[in-house]
């Protein structure tokens, strides 16, 4: 039996060519700041990564600052709007706790602004809301993830970017899961800042990309050098800004690819419905890679659980670091907070085959079955 591995959401095996550059850096050595010719090709390297990174983000590369992932990406942003006077920030009930939990930790009120049953975010309650604004409490700034990283569910980022510009706000953008598998363009969705991070589209772990747009008033967090011209200090992580580059460049090249794999996600998809499962987003627009379901009465740790000895990778719908499963915050968000402990997620990638989505609903379908059998045997 072979494994498959549909967890791309969580990390994405990484590709060839990122370890291939992650490779080369190493053993080119240098640090960027040297001013000796191992320096130069030093600085030759992160520069030219830097270009790759901005070309996935469709921004200029000298609006680009390298962080440590994802995480720190969105902090870096949630964290410069609060020192810039942003003092109440309203982020989508459906964000990943990277953002979540930063806004809450910045001091900041916090207000969530919710979604439909399908995790798309009510335009109308944003209007609304920023009609009413109160100066005092500083400039508006709105986090809207690109897309979900349990759904796949893409937001409306263009018509609130409208919305919050208009009111003289700051949009922050994750794009952490959206990017690599969707082609976007920062610029053209009118994010002031957006984050991305590499190991989600086949990169190394630990490196992620801030950009920010002019309106972004961007402070320094992390103090010392003055690395990434001042906005974050410390050498930089070259062989993860190369690796990061080499997979952006690869996943750009396979965004139609990546497009024709909602073919296999779907047909999955309507197996499990077959089977009972309920489907969390599939009226909305979704990346072509995920897919979010839940079955009544099935706990999401058990699916998981059960998978993993049938040999496949996936994740409950929300994890904790610690790899217990929590209820899921984003399934709460749309109303269906029965389902938050049951809702399993299933993410493919560039390396996924057909088979793969065709053997985890196979090893699903089986799994459930025995488990509905287990629950109606009579106890000893
Ligand atoms: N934002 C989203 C939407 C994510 O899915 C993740 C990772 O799961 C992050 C941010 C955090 O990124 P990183 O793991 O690079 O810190």
């Amino acid at each position: 039996m072979s494994a498959v591995y549909l967890d791309y959401n969580a990390t994405a095996p990484v590709r060839p060519e990122a370890r291939a550059a992650v490779l080369a850096a190493l053993e080119a050595g240098g640090n960027p700041s040297s001013v000796h010719a191992v320096g130069r090709a030093a600085r030759a390297r992160l520069e030219a990564a830097r270009g790759q990174v901005a070309a996935l983000m469709g921004a200029p590369a000298s609006t680009v600052v390298f962080t440590s992932g994802g995480t720190e990406a969105n902090a870096l942003a949630i964290e410069s709007a609060v020192a810039s006077g942003a003092r109440r920030l309203i982020v989508s009930a459906v964000e990943h706790d990277a953002v979540i939990e930063t806004a809450r930790a910045s001091g900041a009120a916090v207000e969530f602004w919710p979604v439909d049953a399908q995790g798309r975010v009510q335009l109308n309650w944003l209007s609304a809301r920023l009609e009413r604004w109160d100066a005092s409490e500083g400039a508006a700034f709105v986090a809207l993830m690109l897309a979900n990283n349990e759904t796949g569910v893409i937001q409306p980022v263009a018509e609130a970017a409208e919305m919050v510009r208009a009111a003289g706000g700051w949009l922050h953008v994750d794009a952490v899961q959206a990017a690599g598998k969707i082609g976007f363009d920062s610029r053209a969705l009118g994010a002031d800042t957006l984050a991305v991070s590499a190991h989600k589209l086949g990169g190394p772990q630990g490196v992620g990309a801030l950009t920010f747009g002019p309106r972004a008033r961007l402070s320094r967090r992390i103090h010392g050098g003055g690395q990434e011209r001042g906005w974050r200090a410390g050498t930089e992580n070259l062989p993860g800004a190369a690796g990061f580059a080499a997979a952006a460049a690869a996943a750009v090249q396979g965004l139609e690819l990546m497009a024709a794999q909602a073919a296999w996600r779907d047909a999955a998809q309507a197996r499990l419905r077959d089977a009972g499962a309920e489907i969390l987003g599939a009226d909305a627009a979704r990346l072509p890679n995920t897919l979010c379901l839940a079955m009544p009465g099935y706990p999401a740790e058990l699916q998981v659980m059960n998978l993993d000895l049938a040999g496949v990778m996936i994740s409950a719908g929300s994890a904790c670091s610690s790899g217990k499963v929590k209820a899921s915050h984003v399934v709460s968000a749309m109303g269906r907070a029965d389902l938050a402990g049951c809702a399993i997620r299933v993410s493919g990638g560039w390396a996924t085959i057909a088979e793969d989505w065709t053997e985890f609903a196979e090893a699903w379908i089986k799994a459930r079955e025995r488990h509905a059998a287990r629950r109606r045997a009579p106890a000893a």
